[in-house]
């Protein structure tokens, strides 16, 4: 028998249980370990609330959870409540799917202003993540500027451009729908210190932003290079992204709100009194090694809000080698030392779509196995250990059949058309299982 212990069940981490269970099936018990008392991470917490067709992938991690070699426990908290030293005690292998979930600092004078908040931060809030449902993004202003040329700015200018009605068959959590209701926001502009063919933004979800009800993208046909270099383009895989944003510069926008992209132009201030007023902005050029440099020439752009969408970072946790440059842990392959592994975000870095961790968390399953062949025997205690760690310290766990009562909880209480009211606080959601 092997006990295996998968810290965060979100993406990376479902399927690196779904390789395992399959690879031992009677021969290893897999836990699946959240500091949350709810299972999914990525997919509940940072899948824009209005593409509710990516978060589906969740009943294939539901039968995942369901199988009897695997469990999920929930709100236990590893570097914390019990640290990764016990656990590799406790475990034969285990594997770090922790993720990305901090922002990327901007490096820029004015970023800790009031009003200038990360994408972990703003789209946390809007998905009602409990680390970030009590922060009140204004939306006062008329104008927002969104930091880099990537999907998460996209989901962010989006959110802030759609009618209530827009997103009502979303999840979008009740305190983002009624502020985002209320909101003044009406000019949006995406910042990207490079250009048009440069950009980390992919068809569908650009595609959306001329779709709009009330909002329209808006591109200025200068920024482009000269239409036959879009032919090299096809081998990146941008010439439907970059022929989207032609369309949109041939544009006539005639809507309420606008989302205007800002090529070459990066952030170098943010100013205000108090909170943040304006973006001092720098016009770039993109130098021979393909980088964006800066050409001295400076303009302002009002914004009251300013949500940095620039990647994000694993945080280190005790006892784990932690490479610092790439923000993420130490590791070759997803092999940190022997019996300590890591997937997705937490491996990799921030890149990739939901699907790219289903590859990487079998890898690493694969890895285990050849150091761990079907049929041996590490003589661990596994979860039997664990809990008894965890009764010693008073730490109260919840397991997946926890989570599929606050999940009734959530669909039972959700607006009309909508999938669920997502529960924003863990006190909340322990209450309801009936702990203080
Ligand atoms: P991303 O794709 O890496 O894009 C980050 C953007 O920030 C890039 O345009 C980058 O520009 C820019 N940037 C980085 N540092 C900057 C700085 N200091 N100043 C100004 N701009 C800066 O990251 P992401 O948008 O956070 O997305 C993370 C991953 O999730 C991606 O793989 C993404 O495709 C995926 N995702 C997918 C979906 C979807 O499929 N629907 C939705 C959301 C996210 P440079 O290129 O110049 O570095």
């Amino acid at each position: 028998m092997r006990h295996f212990a998968i810290v965060g069940s979100g993406p990376a981490g479902f399927y690196t249980a779904e390789a395992l269970a399959k690879a031992y099936g009677e021969e290893a018990r897999i836990e699946i370990i959240d500091r949350l008392p709810v299972p999914y991470g990525l997919i509940r917490f940072g899948v824009a609330p209005d593409h509710q067709s990516i978060k589906k992938v969740a009943i294939r991690y539901d039968k995942v959870a369901e199988a009897d070699n695997v469990r999920f426990i929930g709100n236990v908290s590893i570097g914390d409540a019990v640290t990764v030293a016990e656990l590799r005690g406790l475990y034969d292998a285990v594997v770090m799917a922790t993720g990305a979930p901090h922002d990327r600092a901007l490096g820029i004078e004015g970023e800790d202003l009031p009003g200038v908040m990360g994408s972990a931060e703003f789209v946390g809030w809007y998905n009602g993540h409990p680390d970030h449902a009590d922060h009140r993004p204004p939306l006062e202003g008329t104008h927002a500027v969104v930091i880099g040329a990537g999907n998460v700015a996209l989901d962010v200018a989006r959110i802030l451009s759609k009618t209530l009605e827009e997103l009502g068959g979303s999840d979008i959590v009740d305190h983002a729908y009624r502020a985002l209701g209320q909101s003044q926001v009406r000019d949006i502009t995406i910042l990207a210190r490079r250009g048009p063919h440069q950009v980390a933004m992919t068809p569908k979800e650009l595609g959306e932003l001329g779709q709009l009800e009330i909002a329209c993208p808006i591109v200025d046909a200068a920024d482009f290079p000269p239409a036959d270099e879009d032919a090299a383009l096809e081998d990146r895989g941008l010439a439907k992204s970059v022929g989207l944003l032609r369309d949109y510069a041939a544009l006539e926008c005639d809507k309420d709100k606008a989302i205007r992209f800002d090529f070459y132009a990066r952030p170098v201030r943010i100013e205000g009194d108090g909170r943040a007023e304006r973006v001092i902005v720098e016009r770039t050029h993109i130098d021979a090694d393909g980088r964006a440099r800066g050409t001295g020439e400076e303009y302002v752009l009002p914004a009251s809000l300013v949500v940095s969408c620039i990647g994000y970072s694993s945080p280190p946790i005790e006892g784990v080698p932690y490479d610092h440059r790439g923000g993420r842990f130490a590791n070759e392959g997803g092999v940190i030392e022997d019996g300590l592994y890591a997937v997705g975000w937490a491996r990799r870095g921030p890149t990739g779509t939901i699907g790219t961790n289903r590859p990487d968390g079998y890898e690493v399953a694969a890895s285990i196995e050849a150091a761990m062949p079907v049929g041996s025997d590490g003589g661990k205690a596994g979860g039997g250990g664990l809990d008894a760690l965890l009764d010693s310290r008073d730490v109260l766990a919840t397991g997946f059949s926890d989570w599929r009562r606050i999940e009734a909880a959530e669909e039972a209480a959700a607006r009309e058309g909508a999938p669920r009211e997502k529960m924003v606080s863990t006190s909340e959601m322990l209450r309801l299982l009936g702990h203080k």
